[in-house]
């Protein structure tokens, strides 16, 4: 009896842990509690657009459609005229396009919306600060199309096209006037090289959005891949899921199934973006045998808050994506004012670990500049440090002693002691 009476105010001390959460939740719709006004929203945008709802179902009608006109985006949503003379001077100098599906889970009345501020152009992207390529990709380029930062994986770039670009691209300097697809010779090449090294083991085919590939060229690229007995897996980077779920169709699963071990990466920043079609998408991935991973990136006004990127996670896991990245925002030109510090990221990972499902905690991360690589940041757990033992901090703040040698020592008991 009195163990269960001291479990019982333990939970309500972890209970209240979470208390500040759990009301915060509450003011943090997600895409698919904001359900019914995006489907508002849809015949709205498909009345201006002229489609149908058969129409909504077609990627290729997406496509065509996407919005590149601040004249048309002034129908879907509330711009004042000072907004969309500054929407359309931006949009000239920097290239915009937003599928309409995107566009319908933007809150017409809301210019702080996570939706509006990473698709519709900014005055803000003026700011001349930053690298147009801090990553140094061109640099780090071996053979047409490929970037090869690491030992044993590398990615290739098939397009520079994408449904959406993000305002805060870090390969803004590639999106140029038009999209293209990268030439059949350049992918040859590519093949080539990493038939050619055999310690290529893992493939990123990424953009641009992979997925603005057609099937058959997608098919063709990953039997190519298949047929190289060192590549062990492939890996495809796609942000259709949030931008453009009508591109996971039936018959792209069924070839995409045919070329396992494969695992597909998203990227969703906010919990808005996870709606009942990006529910069903993912769930059309899953199916197919495909694990997918999401690589959020910290967003200044988007995501940069705890609540938000745990409510985000939470969302995604429901529809069985896994959190696997949050990437610190880079310092690329003509998005610094996405910008956030450090501190704000660790302390992130410092209200996901512990206070919520390990699944749910990614990896908070650094691209070290120049291209040297994706490094991990976590709060100090580790305070200190003797021969035989290390002194660490739970993740609620309860510092611990804890023995550290090999096998078992005679007379020493083998448990945590209170520092
Ligand atoms: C991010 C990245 C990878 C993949 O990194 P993982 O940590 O394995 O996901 C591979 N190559 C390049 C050039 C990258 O930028």
């Amino acid at each position: 009896m009195q163990n269960r009476a001291k479990a019982l105010r333990r939970a309500a001390e972890l209970r209240e842990r979470i208390s500040d959460y759990l009301k915060a939740r509450e003011t943090i719709p997600s895409g698919r509690e904001l359900a019914a006004e995006i489907r508002k929203r849809r015949t709205r945008i498909l009345k201006v657009l002229g489609g149908s709802e058969a129409d909504w179902d077609d990627w290729h009608w997406h496509m065509k459609n996407r919005i590149t006109d601040v004249s048309v985006l002034r129908q879907i949503i509330d711009l004042s005229e000072e907004d969309a003379r500054s929407i359309a001077e931006v949009g000239a100098k920097f290239r915009w396009s937003i599928s309409p599906y995107y566009a319908s889970l933007m809150d017409p009345n809301d210019r702080l919306d996570p939706v509006y501020l990473q698709s519709v152009p900014s005055s803000l992207e003026y700011d001349s600060k930053g690298d147009p390529d801090p990553m140094c990709e061109e640099e780090t380029s071996p053979a047409p199309a490929i970037t090869r930062r690491y030992p044993d994986r590398l990615i290739i770039k098939v397009t520079n096209q994408c449904p959406m670009y993000c305002r805060h691209c870090q390969r803004r300097r590639a999106i140029g006037e038009i999209d293209q697809h990268t030439p059949a010779e350049h992918l040859q090449e590519a093949i080539a090289y990493i038939r050619s090294n055999p310690e290529i083991r893992d493939v990123l085919i990424t953009g641009g959005d992979a997925l603005m590939l057609d099937d058959s060229t997608l098919d063709w690229l990953l039997t190519e891949l298949d047929r190289i007995s060192h590549v062990e897996i492939k890996r495809i980077g796609t942000r259709t899921l949030v931008t453009l779920p009508q591109r996971i169709t039936d018959d792209l699963c069924r070839m995409l199934e045919k070329h396992h071990p494969l695992y597909i990466n998203t990227q969703f920043n906010s919990p808005v973006e996870v709606t009942d079609e990006a529910a069903a998408a993912a769930d059309r991935l899953t199916r197919a045998g495909i694990p997918l991973g999401n690589q959020a990136v910290l967003l200044k006004g988007i995501n940069n808050n705890e609540h938000v990127m745990k409510k985000l996670n939470h969302e995604l896991l429901k529809i069985r994506v896994r959190p696997y990245y949050i990437f610190h925002p880079k310092c690329v030109t003509g998005t610094t004012h996405f910008r956030c510090r450090v501190e704000e990221g660790l302390q992130i990972m410092e209200n996901l670990r512990g206070y919520t499902s390990g699944l749910a905690v990614p990896t908070y991360i650094i691209n070290a500049p120049g291209g040297l690589g994706k490094t991990p940041m976590l709060p100090e757990y580790l305070i200190s440090w003797s021969n035989d033992s290390i002194t660490l901090r739970t993740w609620e703040n309860q510092v611990v002693r804890y023995p550290n040698y090999e096998g078992h020592l005679e007379n020493e008991a083998e448990q945590e002691e209170p520092a």
